[in-house]
């Protein structure tokens, strides 16, 4: 038991959780945004990000302070809070990042963990090395190894009283992703950042991104707190949150501003080709898109129009965040996921790779929630239904049972009567009221319900193959049909007039 994070509530593999900062003095709460500020250029004051957008946390480079002569002794003076100007926890990156860039960098692990702790941060982080994706094994396993060392170079350090991060690589192995995230949890490290996504990010590849965190998952201990490094799209929050990640950070805010590019739930719009904001933070309720335009170059406002863009791109990823927050509570995370999967190609690419694992998310799925919307053939696939069709083999059965998606009272010489509702398939009526089987269906089933159906029927048979089974279905399609055992006699009731 990790005793500085708790989880609060789950769903699906989202969870909101209390992560404790010793060296901060506070507990964070997540999932958490950590924007991240470059000590160079503050876009947003450090003071605002917490009165005005309500970070708890932010992420700022160590390396990047120790090799600006500028700031180094400053910091190192006034302690990163004063320099910056915020209360809050501070995570420092240790300069991975430049050296998955460059190729070099003039640190070892032990000095800027040394570093970190002389400026006052609260989450260190190791000189790990960044796997891209795509490179051979051979230099995924190398590389591998070089982070280990880093690990074990970070658990000697002298840390004061931070915590520190134990970076989780691999590249695109996911056997290589799971064995690292076995190792890091058995470090006395803290928290674990899946590193080396921001190649995957750009490129949106979420269900690579899905693939890398569920591997890393499948290796780290269900308690760990769990950091997408380099993710901060509100498009994709929910995605990552119900795939199991609990802290995010995000650049994209100030770095997509600076190309003129306006973030939302649905991906990224240029501000050069909008004629309306469809939001309401304070910068779309005063400004159109045409003022914003019109600031460029004139130099008399107060904030640029690149940072009122800025502005813009971090409410709309809080606000997602708060979504997400609030769709764990009720219950509800895959229903969220499942609108931003309508957003764009990748993200329901990324949505389908999340329901491949549905057997890893039952496990920390919630019994009971509010109720089931079915709104789209993924929702055949999600945990839920999953979990009812293993129920189903642990159910008490007569000699012979009908099952029947009509509702008419019928004389009959069945031994008992059970309904069937797609995507669920067959139950006794007396969990009519249970969780899932509350659930909101169209009227108009589709094949992908049908064929779900069609194998909660098969699973009944298949534990229960001395019962004859007769199902009344309502004109299936053929591909559900042939899901159903040979044993089981079929009716179609619509054909019956019923
Ligand atoms: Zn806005």
């Amino acid at each position: 038991m990790r005793d500085h994070f708790e989880i609060r509530d789950h769903d699906a593999a989202g969870r909101i959780g209390r992560l404790e900062v010793p060296r901060a003095g506070v507990t964070v709460e997540t999932p958490a945004l950590l924007p991240v500020v470059n000590p160079n250029v503050l876009t947003i004051e450090p003071r605002r990000l917490a009165e005005e957008f309500g970070a708890e946390m932010l992420i700022t480079n160590s390396y990047i302070i120790r090799s600006t002569d500028r700031i180094r002794d400053r910091v190192l003076e006034e302690g990163l809070h004063d320099f910056l100007g915020f209360d809050g926890a501070i995570m420092t990156d240790s300069g991975s990042f430049q050296l998955a860039e460059y190729g070099d960098i003039d640190v070892t692990t032990e000095e800027i963990i040394e570093f970190q702790r002389r400026i006052g941060s609260d989450v260190a982080t190791p000189v790990d090395v960044p796997t891209p994706p795509d490179v051979d094994r051979e230099r995924a396993e190398r590389e591998l190894e070089t982070t280990k060392r880093a690990l074990a170079d970070a658990e000697a350090a002298e840390t004061g009283g931070m915590l520190v991060n134990a970076p989780v690589q691999g590249s695109t192995f996911p056997d290589l992703r799971e064995e690292a995230g076995r190792h890091a949890s058995a470090t006395d490290l803290d928290v674990f950042p899946v590193g080396a996504m921001v190649p995957l990010l750009n490129a949106y590849r979420y269900a690579e991104v899905v693939e890398a965190v569920r591997a890393a998952k499948r290796g780290l201990a269900p308690d760990a707190p769990v950091h997408l490094f380099g993710a901060g799209h509100p498009m994709m929050l929910a995605l990552a949150v119900a795939a199991g990640c609990d802290l995010f950070d995000s650049a994209a805010y100030a770095l997509m501003a600076r190309d003129g590019r306006y973030l939302t739930v649905a991906g990224t719009e240029h501000l050069a080709e909008m004629e309306y904001f469809p939001c309401s933070c304070p910068v779309c309720a005063e400004h159109t898109p045409a003022e914003l335009r019109e600031m460029d170059g004139s130099g008399t406002s107060e904030k640029s129009a690149e940072q009122l863009l800025a502005e813009h791109n971090l409410h709309v990823t809080f606000e997602e965040l708060r979504r997400v927050k609030a769709a764990i509570r009720s219950g509800t995370l895959l229903d969220l996921v499942d609108r931003r999967a309508r957003g764009h190609p990748a993200m329901l690419d990324g949505y389908r790779a999340l329901l491949d694992h549905a057997d890893e998310l039952e496990r920390t799925d919630p019994v009971s929630k509010d109720a089931f919307f079915y709104t789209s053939h993924e929702s055949a696939k999600r945990p839920e239904v999953r979990r009812h069709h293993e129920r189903l083999a642990r159910l008490a059965v007569p000699d012979r049972l009908l099952l029947t998606e009509s509702n008419a009272p019928s004389t009959h010489d069945y031994g008992a009567v059970w309904r069937v509702k797609p995507p669920f398939g067959p139950f006794p009526r007396a969990l009519s009221e249970t969780y899932p089987l509350t659930a909101e269906v169209p009227e108009r089933v589709d094949e992908s319900a049908q064929t779900a159906a069609a194998e909660g029927v098969a699973s009944l048979a298949a534990a229960n193959p001395e019962t004859a089974i007769t199902l009344g279905h309502d004109d299936w399609a053929d591909a559900a049909l042939e899901r159903v055992p040979d044993g089981v006699e079929t009716e179609n009731l619509r054909s019956l007039g019923r």
